[in-house]
C-alpha cells in the first residue's frame, strides 16, 4: 500500500488544481484502487476519505470555501494516511514536505533503530553505530528479486536494483556513495559488495572469496585512524563488479583516487598511519621475523610515533593488530599474490619505516654552505639492505643533488631541511606507489579472463566510496582536494537529479513544476577552470622557483573573483572557501611544496637498480613525479568521449575530452603536478560514472559522538539541506524520473494490453492505451517519451512479469 499512497497522494493533489478540465471525476475518485482497497481495513481512514469525497460531490456554493474544506481535509487525511502506514518508508511520500517533518520522522525511526529510508529512488542511511543483525543470509535472501514495497527500505534493495537494471536494461550502472567522514560510506560499500556477490551467483566460489577480500585489503593499506573514524579511508576507491549479460559475475576491478601519502610521514595529533604499518609490526613479532625486516624492537620508528604510541610494545602485544595481519596476509594468498610478493611488501614497508629514522646533522663546510652529514648509520644500512640498494649511494642521493648548468653537471651538497625533504618524499613515494602496485597486481589477478572473441558485452556496476566532506581545525592542501571532489560529486548528483531531469520537461513539453536547488556549477568553476582556476594558479605558481605559499596566497586573493573565497583578516597564510557543505578556512603552508611533490632523479634512478624486481617495477614508470598515470586509462577515456557524445552529458565547462589532453600533456610531459594529477583522476573518475545509469545511497551521520541511537537534530538537518535531500524528496514527488522513448516502452509493456505477437503502432496513443489499461494516473506523454513518476516502473515490472 505504500506506493499506492504515494502515487493516491498526487491523485488527490490534482482534485484540488485550480483548472476544472484536469480534475478527476467523482467516479475517477471512487474507483480508485486505494480507495477500494482502504475499505474495510482502516476505519479511520476510510472516514476521512468518505468526508473528503462528501465534499468532493456536493456542488454549489462558494468554490472558495468548498475549496478550503477540501484542503483541510485533505491535510488531516494524509497525515493519518502517514500515520496508517509502519513509519513512512519513502520520504517522497511525506504529506508536508519541510525540514521538521522530515526530522521529526527520522529521528523517530532512528530512535526504533530504522536506519534506511527512500526518497522516491535513492536511499538515505543513518549510520547506526551499532550492530543491528541487518546483514544475515536471510536479509540477503528477502531482497533478491523482491518488490521494494514488500521489505522496509535496506542497502541490499539498492544492490538489486542496479543489478535488475543491469540486467533488464543491458547496461552498466553505477552506485555513487556519498555522506561526511565516518557517515557509513565505506561500510555501506561492503554491504554493496557482499550482496552483489550473492546475485552474481558466482559459481566459482574462489572468484567470489577473492572479490569479497578485496576491499580488506586496500583498505588495510589505504585506510587509518582519524579523530572522526576508526576505521577512515584515506583514498577515493572506485570498485566496478563485471558480469556477463545474464548477471553471473565474472571478475572485478579496482581504482583508486587521491591516496593521503602525507599520513606515512606526518599525522595530526590524534590520529594514526596507515593500518597496515601496525598490523605488521604487531604480526611480524608474532612471528619473531622483526629482526629479519630490521625493524626496531627497543623504540617505535619515527613515523610511528604520536601520542597514540609510546612503547613498541604497545603495538607488538595489541591482539586486534596481530588478528588483522593474519587476515591481511590471507587476504593476500586468496587473491594470488606470491609469497615472494608478500615477502617484497613487507620489505618496503619495513623500508619505509627506516628510512623515516635516517637522521641528519649539519656539517659547515669551506663554503660556508650547510652540508648534512648522517648520523645513524644503522637507519641508512637498513634501509638500503631492505631496498636491495648500496647503503653509499643512498647516503649520496639524500645528501646531495645533481645540478646541471652549461652543459655540466655539478653535485651539490643538500642541507638538512633539504636531505630531510629528500627523505620523507622518498617515503612518500614509495608507500604511494607500493599501492599502485597492490592495486594494480589485484587488477590483474581479478581480470575476467576474456574468452577469444573479446569481452564487450560485459557488464559492469561501479560501486563509488571516496572521502567525505572534511572541515578540521586545520585545513590543508589534503582537505582541499577532497572537498573538490565531493563538490564535483555533488554536481554530478545535482545534474543527474535535477537538471537532466527538468531539461527534458522543457525539451518535451511536459508540464512539470521546476524545483529549486542549490546549484555549485559556479564553484566547481572557480577550482577548475583554465587559466584562471584555483587549481591552475596553483600549478601556475609552482613554477616560480622564488614563489612561496605567501606569494600564492595573495596570487589566489588577486585573481579569484569569487563570492565563494575570501581572505580571512589576521590569518596571514589562510583563505576560506564557502564550500556546497560550508565554509572551510584553509592555511596554504606547504601548498606548494605538496603540489610540486617531487622525488629527485638521484633516487629514482637508485631505485631502478634495485636488485628487488618489485622495487624496480615501482620506480619504472618515466614520470618523476609521485602521480602514477597508468598508461591503460587512457583506453577508458577514449571511450568515454565516445560514449558521452551520445548521451551529450554536460559536466562542467571545457570537460570533455580533458582527461585525453592531459593524459596526452602529460605522456610528453616529464613532470606533473599533483594538481594536475588530481584534476586528471577525477575527470578519469567521472568518465566511469558518466557511461553507466547511476544510483544514489546518502549516508548520513546522526551525531558526532559515533552513539548508537544519539540523533543530533542539527547536525542531521544540516547534512539533510546542504546534500539537497528536501529538495530531492519534492522532485521526485513532483517530477517524472523514468523518462523512456515510445518505442522502447511500447517494446516493453506492450503485453499489458496486446497480445504478445501483437506489434501496435509505435504512437503515443498506443502508450496511453497502455498506460490507462495498467490503471496508472499521473503520467505525462511528451514529444517522444513517456514520463514516468518513480513508482510508476515498479508497478509496470510487476504487472509485466505477471503478464508473461
Ligand atoms: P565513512 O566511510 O563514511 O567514513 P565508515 O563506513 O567507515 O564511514 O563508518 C564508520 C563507522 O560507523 C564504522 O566503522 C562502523 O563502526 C559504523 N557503521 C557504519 N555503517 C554501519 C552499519 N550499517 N551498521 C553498523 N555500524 C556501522
Ligand atoms: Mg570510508
Amino acid at each position: 500500500p505504500e506506493i499506492w499512497s504515494a502515487e493516491f497522494n498526487d491523485f488527490i493533489s490534482k482534485c484540488l488544481t485550480k483548472d476544472y478540465e484536469k480534475r478527476p471525476t467523482v467516479s475517477d475518485l471512487l474507483q480508485h484502487k486505494f480507495i477500494t482497497q482502504v475499505e474495510g481495513k482502516d476505519a479511520m481512514l476510510q472516514k476521512q476519505l468518505t468526508e473528503f469525497i462528501g465534499i468532493y460531490q456536493c456542488t454549489g456554493g462558494s468554490e472558495k470555501a468548498r475549496h478550503e474544506r477540501l484542503y483541510t481535509k485533505k491535510s488531516n487525511f494524509s497525515r493519518s494516511l502517514i500515520s496508517s502506514l509502519k513509519d513512512v518508508d519513502d520520504l517522497a511520500t511525506l504529506e508536508v514536505l519541510d525540514e521538521n517533518t522530515v526530522s521529526e520522522q527520522l529521528e523517530k525511526c532512528y530512535s526504533r533503530d530504522q536506519i534506511y529510508f527512500y526518497v522516491g529512488d535513492i536511499l538515505i542511511a543513518l549510520n547506526p553505530f551499532q550492530s543491528l543483525g541487518l546483514y544475515s543470509t536471510e536479509h540477503s535472501k528477502l531482497y533478491i528479486g523482491a518488490k521494494r514495497t514488500a521489505n522496509p527500505p535496506h542497502i541490499f534493495a539498492m544492490a538489486d536494483l542496479g543489478y535488475q537494471s543491469m540486467i533488464t536494461y543491458n547496461s552498466d550502472q553505477c552506485i555513487v556513495i556519498s555522506g561526511e567522514s565516518g557517515a557509513g560510506k565505506t561500510e555501506s560499500a561492503h554491504l554493496l559488495v557482499q550482496q552483489l556477490t550473492v546475485l552474481g551467483k558466482a559459481n566459482n566460489k574462489t572468484l567470489q572469496e577473492k572479490i569479497l577480500q578485496v576491499n580488506n585489503l586496500v583498505e588495510a593499506f589505504g585506510n587509518a585512524c582519524t579523530v572522526i573514524n576508526d576505521n577512515s579511508s584515506r583514498f577515493g576507491k572506485y570498485l566496478e563488479m563485471k558480469f556477463t549479460p545474464s548477471g553471473a559475475v565474472v571478475g572485478a576491478q579496482i581504482s583508486e583516487y587521491l591516496l593521503e601519502k602525507s599520513r606515512v610521514i606526518h599525522q595530526a595529533i590524534g590520529e594514526k598511519n596507515f593500518h597496515i604499518f601496525y598490523y605488521i609490526y604487531a604480526g611480524l613479532a608474532e612471528k619473531k621475523k622483526l629482526a629479519h625486516y630490521k625493524l626496531p624492537e627497543n623504540k617505535p620508528p619515527r613515523y610511528l610515533q604520536n601520542d597514540h604510541i609510546r612503547t613498541v610494545q604497545d603495538v607488538m602485544n595489541n591482539s586486534f593488530y596481530k588478528s588483522q595481519y593474519e587476515l591481511i596476509e590471507q587476504c593476500f594468498r586468496v587473491i594470488g599474490f606470491t609469497m615472494e610478493q608478500l615477502g617484497s611488501v613487507y620489505s618496503i614497508l619495513a623500508a619505509i619505516l627506516n628510512v623515516g629514522n635516517i637522521e641528519f646533522s649539519s656539517v659547515a663546510t669551506e663554503h660556508q654552505i650547510d652540508k648534512s652529514h648522517i648520523s645513524n648509520h644503522a637507519a641508512l644500512e637498513n634501509s638500503a639492505s631492505l631496498l636491495c640498494i648500496q647503503a653509499d649511494e643512498l647516503q649520496e642521493a639524500l645528501t646531495s643533488h645533481c645540478v646541471v648548468t652549461r652543459g655540466e653537471t655539478i653535485i651539490r651538497p643538500n642541507t638538512v631541511e633539504k636531505a630531510t625533504d629528500v627523505r620523507d618524499a622518498t617515503a612518500k613515494t614509495l608507500y604511494g606507489r607500493l599501492f599502485s602496485w597492490i592495486v594494480n597486481c589485484i587488477n590483474s589477478l581479478l581480470k575476467h579472463n576474456a574468452s577469444p572473441s573479446g569481452n564487450d558485452d560485459e557488464l559492469s556496476i561501479g560501486i563509488l566510496d571516496i572521502f567525505g566532506f572534511e572541515n578540521f581545525k586545520k585545513n590543508s592542501f589534503e582537505q582541499l582536494c577532497i572537498n573538490i571532489a565531493n563538490e564535483q560529486i555533488q554536481f554530478y548528483f545535482n545534474q543527474h537529479v535535477f537538471a537532466w531531469e527538468q531539461n527534458e520537461y522543457l525539451n518535451e513539453d511536459v508540464d512539470a513544476r521546476v524545483i529549486e536547488y542549490e546549484d555549485n556549477r559556479p564553484l566547481l568553476d572557480m577550482f577548475l577552470q583554465k587559466p584562471m582556476g584555483l587549481l591552475s594558479l596553483l600549478d601556475e605558481e609552482c613554477r616560480f622557483p622564488k614563489a612561496t605559499d605567501q606569494t600564492l596566497v595573495e596570487k589566489f586573493e588577486g585573481n579569484l573573483k569569487s563570492q565563494y573565497f575570501w581572505r580571512p583578516k589576521r590569518m596571514e597564510l589562510s583563505f576560506g572557501i564557502h564550500h556546497y557543505a560550508g565554509k572551510v578556512i584553509y592555511n596554504a603552508s606547504g601548498f606548494l611544496a605538496k603540489n610540486r611533490d617531487t622525488l629527485p632523479t638521484d633516487i629514482v634512478l637508485l631505485l631502478r637498480s634495485s636488485e628487488n624486481s618489485v622495487i624496480r617495477q615501482l620506480v619504472s614508470h618515466p614520470l618523476t613525479k609521485t602521480g602514477n598515470l597508468p598508461y591503460s586509462k587512457t583506453k577508458n577515456i577514449i571511450n568515454y568521449q565516445m560514449r558521452t557524445s551520445e548521451k551529450s552529458v554536460n559536466l562542467t565547462k571545457g570537460e570533455t575530452g580533458e582527461a585525453t589532453r592531459h593524459a596526452r600533456e602529460t605522456t610528453n610531459m616529464k613532470t606533473q603536478t599533483v594538481a594536475s594529477y588530481f584534476r586528471y583522476s577525477l575527470m578519469d573518475l567521472l568518465s566511469k560514472m558518466v557511461v553507466g545509469q547511476p544510483h544514489f545511497v546518502r549516508c548520513i551521520k546522526p551525531n558526532n559522538e559515533r552513539q548508537a541511537r544519539k540523533y543530533d537534530k542539527e547536525k542531521v538537518l544540516l547534512q539533510l539541506r546542504y546534500t539537497g535531500i528536501l529538495e530531492t524528496a519534492r522532485i521526485r514527488r513532483l517530477g517524472y524520473s523514468h523518462r523512456i522513448l515510445f518505442a522502447n516502452f511500447i517494446k516493453r509493456y506492450h503485453v499489458l494490453c496486446y497480445k504478445w505477437c501483437e506489434e501496435p503502432p509505435l504512437s503515443p496513443d498506443t502508450c496511453a492505451t497502455i498506460l490507462e489499461k495498467a490503471g496508472l494516473d499521473n503520467w505525462a506523454l511528451g514529444k517522444m517519451k513517456v514520463f514516468l513518476k518513480y513508482y510508476h516502473v515498479e508497478q509496470l515490472n510487476v504487472m509485466r512479469k505477471e503478464a508473461i
